[in-house]
């Protein structure tokens, strides 16, 4: 059954843990886009600067699924690299199980958490090397954080990881090029769970696959989450699949969180207009998955976002004081919303 095709309240309820995992504080990430200095001497102009995450602040329980989602260049995956330290954050912090990824000077502490972080991308060819087969593509978390000494007993555990995943044991000795995209996706997902991980990001795990084997791969997910306990950052542009997986999401514009709600009040009831565009844009289940309507406007260049809030030139319900004034954080029934439409509401501490 494809994503499309799935029924339509398939919205999951929150967690019900309040054991916090995962916290993001003030995140923020800039890029210097300048030219070389001589360059910038000679040919003229300043320096150049993309904030591609501005302040995001979240919070992710333990079993719980956060799904963060916007259009291409909202900084969802740039937060993706900063929480499993692949990218070092411009300022801000991420937590993970009480240990500071990127200011701790615990290098057993670092050694332990690493172990509990795993990531899953959307090319899983591209994530796989394609030279190895696919025993020494599982078994190098393994053998890298030293889980098992014995090579026999390394290759049992390839076995069960494979048959975790939906695939034969046997299939340890072909190469990624032997298996279809959903299968090379099941692959790289037994790799993330060869260091027995609490937190797994999956970066778009689904986008690069044919749409009748995604459904499969988001069921594998869940069924794992479930039977291991797993905490998942789940970073997507489509909605359709976020409703799918997801037990809170947080709607990203231009590097900042312009909602957070649980995924069922999200999804029942959007409150940033951003938010109601997006949903506007899903394929309609009952129209055979046609799409509804499309998105208003361009997301603006990042480079030079509009001042206030960025959305202003695209909002609908935009008022004169939107385009001078960052709007804050209020509190709208169980979501967290940065518009002023809500000035009345009360505003969040973060
Ligand atoms: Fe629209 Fe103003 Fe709210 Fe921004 S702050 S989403 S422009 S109403």
């Amino acid at each position: 059954m494809s994503v499309a095709a799935m029924p339509k309240d398939v919205s999951r309820p929150d967690s019900g843990n309040n054991k916090t995992l995962v916290e993001i504080n003030g995140l923020r990430r800039v890029f210097d886009l300048s030219k070389p200095w001589l360059n910038r001497l000679i040919e003229g102009g300043g320096k150049v600067t993309l904030t591609a995450v501005d302040g995001v602040d979240f919070a992710i329980r333990e079993g719980e699924t956060y799904a963060l989602v916007g259009e291409s260049g909202s900084g969802k995956s740039t937060i993706a690299k900063m929480t499993v330290g692949l990218l070092r954050p411009s300022a801000g912090s991420v937590t993970i199980g009480g240990t500071d990824v990127w200011g701790s000077k615990d290098a057993e502490g670092m050694r332990a958490m690493r172990r509990q972080i795993q990531m899953i991308f959307q090319d899983p060819f591209a994530s796989l090397n394609p030279r190895w087969r696919v025993r020494a593509i599982i078994e190098e978390p393994i053998k890298a954080f030293d889980l098992i000494s014995d090579a026999k007993d390394r290759g049992e555990r390839v076995g069960e990881l494979l048959s975790l995943v939906g695939l034969d044991p046997r299939d340890g000795q072909k190469f990624p090029h032997e298996f279809s995209g959903g299968q090379r996706q099941r692959i790289a997902i037994a790799r993330a769970l060869a260091s027995n991980p609490r937190f797994i990001v999956c970066d778009e795990p689904t986008s690069a696959l044919d749409v009748s084997v995604q459904a499969q791969v988001l069921n594998l997910l869940r069924d794992l989450q479930e039977r291991l306990g797993l905490t998942y950052l789940f970073i997507s542009h489509n909605l359709a699949v976020v409703r799918h997986v997801a037990t809170r999401v947080g709607v990203l514009y231009l590097g900042r969180l312009v909602e957070e709600a649980p995924a069922r009040e999200l999804f029942a009831s959007p409150q940033h207009p951003y938010t109601k565009m997006l949903l506007e844009a899903v394929p309609d289940i009952e129209m055979g998955g046609s799409e509804r309507q499309s998105i208003a406007g361009e997301i603006p260049n990042p480079v030079n976002p509009p001042p206030g809030c960025h959305f202003h030139p695209r909002c609908p319900q935009a008022m004169d004081h939107c385009s001078r004034d960052i709007p804050p954080v209020y509190h709208v029934g169980a979501a967290n919303v940065r518009c002023h439409l809500f000035g009345d509401a009360k505003r969040s501490a973060r």
